[in-house]
């Protein structure tokens, strides 16, 4: 069994962004800049922001935080995003989720121009990447994506079982590997599946993405099965600083000896998420910089 590492894999494509930012700077350009709105405190998305801020420090783009109190209106929301839209030194900006719930996650999705929608959220990115058309890919999925090549697992002619719809991580996910280039045969589990276990147990792919600790147990595992864990939920520990701990969609003790790769939570796919935002944000920039 070959534990997956988001970390090195991270570290590793960090230094080739590095590599390319430090180029266009030595051409006389200036470097990517990445914007983040953050509104209100709750306290995973501060953190999410944060490790996404220190990346950018890593990589050498210019990253900005717009920080803005839980009472901000949806109005003064889609103001701020219509005016990052139009500046032409913000390449990309993300709006992190959630939201306060007084304010409408798809309008504000469906406001931010899709060329600088890095977070690949916006309908027009989505509908392309549906198409097989370049666009900027949701960076989960993209990050899964790096991971299984990197690690050069087999896709082509498996089965794929992804648990999980969600428009930013399930529902991207298995129609990216369902294409050509990836070619597996892919199922969508969610919450109404019925005989889920038995369903996850067919498959040579596991993708978690549910949200709900430890629900991928080692009886829903074919042996030498790929798991891939995307879950992250907070649960309270007496044993860390913080008070409280990550725990992934998979009962990992249990899962790992089955299994012929596996990703941990922390350390798997979370690393891999921040990259992808950084090479759509390149992306981005490339394009306004060099218009290519
Ligand atoms: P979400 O809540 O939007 O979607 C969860 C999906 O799981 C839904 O489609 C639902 O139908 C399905 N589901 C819920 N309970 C189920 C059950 N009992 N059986 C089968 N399906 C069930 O969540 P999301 O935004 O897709 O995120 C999923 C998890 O991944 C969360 O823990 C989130 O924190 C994590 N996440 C991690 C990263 C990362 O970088 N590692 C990025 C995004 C999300």
């Amino acid at each position: 069994m070959v534990v997956i590492d988001g970390k090195q894999v991270a570290a590793q494509m960090r230094q080739e962004i590095a590599g390319e930012v430090a180029a266009m700077v030595s051409q006389g350009k200036r470097p990517p800049h990445l914007v983040a709105i953050l509104v209100g405190t709750d306290g995973a998305s501060q953190t999410y922001v944060g490790h996404k801020e220190k990346c950018c420090n890593e990589v050498g783009f210019r990253s900005t935080v717009l920080r803005l109190p839980e009472e901000t209106t949806e109005a003064q929301l889609l103001e701020r995003i219509a005016a990052l839209n139009a500046d032409t030194d913000v390449d990309g900006f993300i709006v992190q989720l959630p939201l306060p719930r007084h304010i409408s996650e798809q309008k504000v999705i469906e406001a931010i121009d899709p060329r600088k929608d890095v977070d690949g959220f916006h309908p027009v990115n989505t509908g392309r990447m549906i198409s097989g058309l370049p666009s900027y890919l949701p960076a989960t999925p993209d990050g899964i994506l790096s991971l299984l090549k990197y690690y050069g697992i087999e896709t082509a002619g498996k089965t794929c079982v992804v648990i999980g719809r969600s428009n930013i991580v399930g529902r991207p996910m298995a129609n990216l590997l369902s294409q050509k280039g990836w070619d597996c045969t892919v199922t969508i589990c969610h919450s109404r599946t019925a005989d889920l276990p038995q369903v996850v147990a067919s498959a040579d792919i596991v993708i978690a993405a549910l949200g709900q600790p430890e629900f991928v147990t080692g009886d829903m595992i074919k042996p030498g099965a790929v798991v891939i864990d995307v879950g992250i939920t907070r649960v309270p520990s007496t044993r860390t600083k913080s008070g409280y701990k990550l725990l992934g969609d998979v009962k990992y003790d249990e899962v790992a000896p089955k299994c012929s790769y596996i990703t941990p939570v922390p350390g798997g796919v979370g690393p891999m998420t921040i990259i992808s935002l950084m090479k759509n944000t390149l992306k981005a920039a490339q394009k306004q910089i060099y218009g290519n």
